[in-house]
């Protein structure tokens, strides 16, 4: 049964794409999409990279007003939900109450801002207003510190290398990317942002900022005149948990997408979910995530359909000419067996879990389609194979 009004909390890439996709769907109900910021929904990813350069915010924007009107999908920018009422089945915001018969939460992550003095001086990269915030400082000569050595942190940094900045990177783990790559592609990234001019620190944890720096927990100070936090996100869970939803590592949702209250359905940054390949619960920060999962609920609420959702996941972060393609998830621990000069192919128990590549889509692609099965090539099968996905 297609329920009638659909209100979605929210207007990032997921919220958006939920949106989009319910009209596609067919689904003929009224849509309300409610998000925090200003402005049309628009994708982060151009952050903290192609819009450091050009400063071109109209790129970013996801859909043009005229799809709103078209599609009769009522949004209303700069409204923060501030309250769920599953009694009466209405969200309260702005001043007014809406009633819903389905609710998606699509709320996103905000930054982690660890608990180190001063640690307010540091600068997030999260919207667009906080990435025009930080190209407009970097519209003269600047020592920068970044603050994580994680795809946001690296990005950034590498952007603001090639603009002529001084760039220190600050990684309290012991590699770059720790949670989200092999240690060989760490370590080859590790290459690039030493040959790129950035000094990078690894292992020690920032325990101060200041106005003329950061100093690390060894003592080692670090000169900065713009300090630039990327050390990681939280889900915005509040509403959710305050609703009363079940929460862990975000707003808990089963395999079809579905919270705790069967009329509500979370997905994207903010939502954990039970990953059937990982056997576990997980929750992604990616678009792939995001948009895969708004189109899955759509297809759900319009069609009936009721299958897990098992969309594989994959990343992808640009640094300077390094084109980072990750296919799959592993586990930090998981194998990594060098494949040429551009992959890193990872194991769990003999199975593929995921591959790394660098300026390689061909073998990205090849990798998404071999792991989007439900069964993985094993280690055998790929060594007997020279490790070729193709065959
Ligand atoms: C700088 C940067 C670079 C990135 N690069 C990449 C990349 O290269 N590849 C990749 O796959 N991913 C990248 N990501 C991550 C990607 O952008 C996110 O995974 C994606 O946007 C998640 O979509 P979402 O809809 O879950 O959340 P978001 O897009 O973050 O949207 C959530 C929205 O909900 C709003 N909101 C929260 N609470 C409320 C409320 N109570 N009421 C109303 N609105 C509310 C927020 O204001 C926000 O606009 C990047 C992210 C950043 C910040």
């Amino acid at each position: 049964m297609t329920p009638g009004r659909i209100v979605i909390v929210g207007a990032g890439q997921g919220g958006l794409q939920a949106a989009a996709s319910l009209r596609q769907e067919g689904h003929d109900g009224p849509i309300v999409l409610i998000g925090a910021e200003p402005g049309l929904p628009y994708q982060r990813p151009p952050l903290s990279k192609a819009f450091l350069k050009t400063g071109e915010a109209d790129k970013l924007v996801l859909r043009p007003r005229s799809f709103f009107d078209r599609n009769a999908i009522d949004y209303l920018p700069q409204t923060r939900v501030e309250e769920i009422d599953r009694g009466s089945a209405e969200v309260r915001a702005g001043g007014r109450r809406i009633a819903y018969d389905h609710l998606i939460l699509a709320t996103g992550t905000r930054n982690l801002r660890p608990p180190v003095d001063g640690i307010d001086a540091a600068l997030d990269l999260r919207t667009l207003a906080d990435a025009a915030a930080l190209r407009a400082a970097l519209d003269r000569p600047r020592r920068v510190a970044v603050i994580g050595g994680g795809f946001i942190g690296l990005e950034f940094a590498a952007v603001a290398r090639r603009l002529g900045h001084e760039v220190s990177i600050a990684e309290a783990a012991p590699r770059l990317m720790a949670r989200a790559v092999s240690p060989l592609m760490s370590e080859r990234f590790l290459a690039l942002h030493r040959a790129l001019g950035s000094s990078v620190h690894l292992g020690v944890p920032v325990a101060a900022v200041s106005a003329t720096g950061i100093e690390l927990a060894d003592g080692t100070g670090i000169a900065a005149d713009l300090v630039l936090l990327a050390a990681g996100v939280r889900p915005n869970t509040e509403l959710a948990e305050a609703a009363g939803l079940r929460i862990e590592n975000g707003i808990a949702v089963n395999s079809r997408l579905r919270t705790s209250d069967p009329a509500i359905s979370a997905l994207g940054d903010c939502a954990s979910y039970p990953d059937p390949r990982a056997g576990r619960r997980i929750r992604l920060e990616s678009v792939q995530a995001a948009t895969d999962q708004a189109r899955f609920i759509a297809r759900r609420i319009v069609r009936g359909e009721d299958a897990p959702y098992d969309a594989l996941p994959w990343f992808w972060s640009d640094q300077d000419d390094h084109k980072l393609q990750i296919a799959g998830l592993a586990g930090p621990d998981d194998d990594a067996v060098a494949v040429g000069e551009a992959a890193v192919f990872r194991f769990a128990g003999g199975r593929l879990t995921a591959v790394e590549t660098v300026n390689d889509a061909r073998t990205h692609m090849q990798a998404r389609k071999r792991l989007g099965g439900m069964a993985a090539p094993s280690r055998e099968q790929l060594h007997a194979t020279g490790y070729d996905l193709a065959v």
